[in-house]
């Protein structure tokens, strides 16, 4: 399977599929096309696409850290992160010995409790930029929104890939 290695961040390998560099590419259009949409000339919706991209991937990766920090106290630490499409994967060692439960269950719920703080940080944030209003409350309100439900909320739902189906499989076994 392809796969661009893109070097090393906070103590993890990083590496992207090539789905990632499509949905990167579909985001920053969509993106722009909303805030086109909105009003925005053609420029300012350009960078709005951007920032778009940007807070989703950056959202993405606080995601992941928070993983990478609660596997680093269960003293079985994350390798890396793989993108793929809009999301990402944690990667741990290939030949991990089997772990005991609660193990699994912490290094899972790492992710949806950092980006938690992330949503009440971009509460806040939306808060202070309600009055000027504009691309950077737009942008506010799109972080918000992504974290609360992709990150956090949607990190839950048991789709075979996420936290949630980790924490289903893991929850109460030793
Ligand atoms: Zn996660």
């Amino acid at each position: 399977v392809t796969e661009y290695p893109l070097g090393r961040l906070a103590g993890l390998s990083v590496s992207a599929r090539p789905s990632a560099l499509i949905a990167f590419a579909a985001t920053w259009l969509l993106g722009a096309c909303a805030a086109f949409a909105l009003g925005q000339p053609l420029l300012a919706a350009l960078g709005a696409g951007l920032g778009v991209v940007v807070l989703h991937w950056l959202s993405e990766f606080v995601h992941q850290l928070g993983h990478a920090w609660a596997a680093q106290r269960t003293g079985h630490p994350m390798l890396g992160v793989r993108f793929w499409g809009l999301l990402s994967s944690s990667l741990y060692p290939p030949d991990e010995p089997a772990l005991p439960g609660r193990v699994h269950v912490r290094r899972a719920l790492g992710g949806p409790a950092l980006s938690t703080v992330v949503v009440l940080g971009c509460g806040i944030i939306v808060q202070a930029l309600a009055p000027a209003g504009g691309v950077a409350l737009g942008l506010a309100w799109f972080a918000f929104l992504d974290n609360l439900l992709v990150f956090a909320l949607g990190s839950f739902l048991p789709l075979g890939f996420t936290d949630g189906s980790a924490l289903l499989h893991w929850w109460g076994k030793s």
